[in-house]
């Protein structure tokens, strides 16, 4: 966990006259801009253990850059990440970071943010590094006289209307939040550490009665009945899972596992029109000893943005599943799956990089 100096950029009373851009008559301050991404790149960076030193609040007037880099100085932060938009000739955009030349720290720093700038889909200007040299326009003052890797972040072009489109204009929202994360991304990148993000899933899985795995039981079948019940069993369905058990001796009993509502009441009717017994039970621990009633556990689902896509699928298949959450890690868990249907469950997960393990 680090301690990190954040530089919004300017303040609230440097546009007008500078720092900024008039459209259609309204003024649009790059302050603005800075302050709303820099409050997000804080809770994203608190949320992941780091502390946040501001040498710029947002919305408070202009400090000069002396002392910002005194306090980031006197502080001794571990990195310095200073927050801008630019501006330029109409026809030039794309997102670029400086740091300051003869550091290899800093180089590494804005490597890995331009990286997740590019990952999130977002073009650069030119290749989006810049290294600071004395005596040229790279020579910016926070990566110059900060003792400790600095970068400086332009966050595309408020001079060209694509990107204006993304500061300033309707894509905003989606833009900030996109920025914040790629920046900080490439923080946990540089420090060695994994991104966590802060948000809950946004959706759920739909799960339907947690802790039990639900059962058809049947009962007092003689070997023909049992022979039906199981080919019918291999027949439709995608590989529920079931098993025999002979009880008190002589009256044979087929219990399926793991099945949700669908799959109950398919099997249900046809055991009602075939005229066999049947009873549907519920058990809370669904760690059932035996050897193939295969539970596959997923977890981090929420980083992945994948608990849609999971749950569609075993819905889709008429898989038993639960979704629980631990701590904020939306986890789903399934019980009573087959050895086909756990195996192509599990190549679905491998295929989109998302962690498993049977339980
Ligand atoms: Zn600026």
């Amino acid at each position: 966990m680090a301690k990190i100096g954040l530089d919004i950029g300017h303040g609230v009373n440097t546009f007008p006259p500078n720092k900024g851009v008039y459209r259609g008559g309204k003024g649009y301050a790059e302050h603005s801009f800075n302050a709303q991404l820099g409050k997000r790149i804080k809770e994203l960076l608190e949320a992941n253990g780091h502390t946040v030193i501001m040498g710029q609040q947002p919305n408070k007037k202009d400090v000069p850059l002396t002392t910002r880099t005194n306090l980031y100085n006197r502080e001794k932060v571990d990195i310095v990440v200073s927050l801008h938009a630019n501006a330029g000739a109409s026809s030039v955009e794309g997102r670029c970071v400086f740091y300051w030349g003869t550091s290899s720290k800093g180089r590494r720093l804005a490597t890995h943010i331009r990286d997740e700038i590019k990952k999130a889909g977002y073009s650069t200007h030119g290749d989006g590094l810049h290294a600071g040299v004395l005596g040229t326009w790279t020579n910016l003052h926070i990566t110059r006289e900060t003792n400790m890797p600095a970068v400086l972040i332009e966050h595309g072009f408020m001079t060209n209307n694509k990107d204006f489109e993304l500061i300033f204009g309707s894509k905003q929202a989606q833009y900030i939040e996109d920025m914040a994360v790629a920046d900080v991304k490439g923080i946990q990148k540089y420090f060695g550490q994994n991104f966590k993000s802060d948000k809950p899933s946004k959706s759920k899985p739909t799960a339907s009665k947690p802790k039990a795995n639900p059962k058809i039981r049947t009962g007092g079948l003689n070997e023909a009945n049992m022979n039906k019940v199981t080919r019918w069993l291999k027949e439709n369905t995608d590989g529920w899972y079931y098993t025999f058990r002979g009880s008190g001796g002589n009256n044979p009993v087929l219990r399926t596992g793991g099945l949700n509502a669908a799959a109950r009441k398919k099997f249900g009717a046809w055991l009602d029109g075939e005229g066999l017994w049947w009873t549907t039970e519920y058990t809370a621990n669904h760690r059932t000893p035996t050897s193939n009633n295969i539970q596959i556990r997923t977890g981090g689902l929420s980083t992945q943005g994948a608990v849609g896509l999971v749950s569609a699928w075993l819905t889709r298949n008429k898989c038993y599943f639960v979704g629980i959450s631990s701590r904020g890690n939306p986890v789903i868990v399934t019980g009573g799956m087959g050895t086909r249907i756990s195996k192509e469950f599990t190549d679905l997960l491998d295929e989109h990089g998302l962690w498993w393990r049977t339980v």
